[in-house]
């Protein structure tokens, strides 16, 4: 996908994009993305939009018919927007979630930039290269699933993936053994392998505001010196990190995904290269403001 602008704007002369999602009022996307129309010098608009389970399908008809370029789409709807898409690319199949939607003339495809996003940023904030790696990832929820199928593509040397609940990790190491060496497991059993791990990721929501004081890993079982990433960008810095930090490990917030994830999406709609230094910019500005 390469469009030209006048492909591009046809519909008003401006691109027209937009987040459904409910709640939607807090969501960071519109102030990043309006930062990267801006940036791009591209007329536009991208609008956050409160849907409700049962409005998804006609929102969706609304989306073509208003001539939206395409939409984010965020909790609860990832995966409710399925059955009203086009077409599935290959990682959003995988995943069985959406995030970005493109219209095409009324033509939707479904992409899953989280994933994506998640890894572009890891690597170029804190780890260059994945392969060969032993992982750990904390949690095995919506966000776990997209961040273990972008991390089977980088070749690792095993993924482990430890939950709350035992039976998710285990079930999603199961359904992907084809791809990689996962392996699932219960918080409990984590001690056991913690010596050889290079990477843990928490993908978990503990930590995240308002529960600040919260961790899912107590501060004596991180390993020093190793790289110690968390989704969770509300704080920037949780008390995994800052835990992590006063071991010597290497750091990585969960900014960066939600910035590559918008950056992913807009270069899927615009078929320009995203403008990833003012996004970054403008929701640190807004994060400062609320
Ligand atoms: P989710 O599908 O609801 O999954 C939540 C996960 O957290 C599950 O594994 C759950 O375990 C675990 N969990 C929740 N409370 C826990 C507790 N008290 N103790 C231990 N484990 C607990 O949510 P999600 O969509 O995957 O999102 C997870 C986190 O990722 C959130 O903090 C979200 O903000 C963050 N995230 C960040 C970005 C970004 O762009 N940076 C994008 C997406 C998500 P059980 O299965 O046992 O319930």
């Amino acid at each position: 996908m390469n469009l030209a602008k006048p492909e591009l704007l046809k519909h008003t002369g401006e691109l027209l994009l937009g987040v459904i999602g409910d709640p939607i009022a807090h969501s960071k996307s519109p102030v990043m993305h309006k930062a990267a129309l801006a940036a791009l010098g591209i007329p536009g608009a991208y609008v956050p939009m409160r849907v409700s389970r049962e409005q998804v399908g006609t929102a969706l008809e609304g989306i073509k018919a208003l001539g939206f370029r395409g939409i984010n789409v965020t909790i609860p709807h990832k995966l409710e927007v399925i059955p009203f898409l086009n077409e599935l690319d290959e990682t959003a199949l995988k995943i069985g979630a959406v995030n970005t939607i493109v219209n095409d003339g009324g033509y939707l495809t479904g992409y899953n930039t989280d994933g994506i996003g998640y890894v572009r940023s890891l690597k170029e904030e804190a780890i260059a290269e994945l392969k060969g790696k032993s992982i750990l990832v904390l949690g095995a929820g919506g966000a776990a699933r997209g961040i273990v199928y972008a991390l089977t593509l980088e070749h690792p040397d095993r993924i482990y993936v430890a939950n709350r609940t035992a039976d998710k990790a285990e079930a999603l190491a199961a359904e992907w053994k084809a791809l990689a060496d996962i392996r699932g497991m219960a918080m409990d059993d984590i001690p056991a392998i913690l010596g050889g791990v290079d990477v843990i990721i928490n993908t978990t929501s503990v930590g995240m505001h308002p529960h600040t004081d919260g961790t899912p890993l107590d501060s004596e079982r991180i390993p020093p010196g190793i790289v110690v990433s968390d989704l969770i960008y509300n704080p920037l810095k949780t008390l995994l990190l800052a835990d992590s930090e006063k071991k010597g490990c290497v750091i990585h917030g969960g900014l960066g995904m939600f910035v590559n994830q918008g950056a992913f999406a807009l270069e899927y709609w615009t078929g320009l290269p995203a403008p990833v230094e003012a996004m970054r910019s403008a929701v640190l500005a807004s994060m400062k403001e609320s």
